[in-house]
């Protein structure tokens, strides 16, 4: 087990919070010649520090089972250990996870049942900065072959300069994410102001614990409604049926690639869309996880590891915006 500094290629800023590097936590089984790996990403807005979730990872990796294909034992302790799931009970997931295809001798992908069928593209993500700033990102991100761009919003009434400057050198998909900075009053006209724009949809406009709040703004908005902050574990999404389109599942917030699949397995029955995301910085281990899952999901933001410089595997590269699948058995993930 270790802890590793990645460092952001640009500083990253959301409507709470701005950081410029991350240190993960970093998890190895080491069994013969096979090695499986999982990865903590921490996030202050779940009260989680790198400290913390060394300490837990330590604390719980005798929870992973003897044998390498019960995941369903893995599922049950780490449920208990973490009953609110979160970036430790993730690493261990996403080690069993990977323990188990390496030990079917398949990519993840395949050994959760996707093989065959298409991702959908990663967004790459723009942080708040001055509008001219992210007018460059994006057109760089664009020339890099991306079609898709999540765009971070704020408090201030930048928005429609952002969007309409972003828009003046990017012709593809957006998305935005004000990360729950608006209150439901202001919302709808927020969103009303931006929809010309021609907004895939609104990430988390609201606060998170207000769903009447969020569902007061679909009621009123043009665009589709996405919760993330709202959305962590399998009982939210019960709980947003009918406040939003769809939901924003992290494996490093509900705990795994277990609970990720009763998550959007449930989403869908309730007719609401999917995307997988992620955290600002995490390696190739981390987002290579949700990509093996990706296919079973409409939308996918799954940039961690291609906003830092300093990554310590390659595992799923993305080539225009599209992942590039290997057949190595698991992850796929090796030393960069
Ligand atoms: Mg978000």
């Amino acid at each position: 087990m270790r802890t590793v500094d990645v460092h952001l290629e640009v500083p990253f800023q959301i409507s709470r919070a701005v950081r410029t590097e991350k240190r993960v936590v970093l998890v190895e089984l080491e069994e013969g010649a096979r090695i499986s790996r999982g990865e903590a990403s921490p996030d202050p807005f779940f009260k989680e520090t790198t400290e913390s979730l060394e300490a837990e990872v330590r604390g719980s990796l005798d929870l992973v089972p003897e044998d390498a294909a019960d995941l369903a034992t893995l599922k049950l302790r780490l449920d208990e250990r973490f009953p609110h799931g979160g970036a430790a009970a993730c690493a261990l997931d996403i080690l069993g996870h990977d323990r188990a295809a390496q030990s079917a001798g398949v990519p993840l992908r395949t050994f959760l049942g996707l093989a065959g069928r298409e991702a959908p593209p990663t967004s790459f993500t723009i942080g708040i900065a001055e509008p001219h700033v992210m007018a460059e990102r994006a057109a760089a991100a664009a020339a890099k072959g991306f079609g898709v761009l999540k765009v971070k919003l704020g408090h201030g009434d930048a928005d429609v300069e952002v969007l309409s400057r972003i828009r003046e050198r990017f012709a593809g998909t957006i998305r935005v994410d004000p990360n729950a900075a608006w209150t439901p009053a202001e919302a709808p006209a927020r969103i009303e102001r931006i929809a010309r724009f021609d907004i895939e949809f609104v990430e988390q406009p609201t606060p998170t614990e207000d769903i009447d709040g969020l569902r007061y703004v679909r009621e009123r908005s043009e665009l589709p409604i996405v919760a993330d902050e709202a959305a962590v574990r399998l009982p939210h999404v019960e709980r947003l049926s009918g406040a939003c389109d769809g939901i924003n599942v992290k494996l490093q917030k509900c705990g795994g690639i277990a609970e990720a699949r009763a998550m959007i397995a449930r989403a869908h029955d309730l007719g609401m869309k999917v995307m997988l995301g992620c955290r600002a910085a995490e390696t190739s281990v981390a987002i290579a996880a949700a990509a093996h899952l990706a296919p079973s999901v409409e939308w996918a933001d799954l940039d961690g590891n291609l906003l830092i410089v300093d990554d310590p595997f390659r595992a799923v590269p993305v080539v225009n915006g599209r992942f590039v699948f290997s057949d190595r058995p698991g992850l796929g993930a090796v030393p960069a």
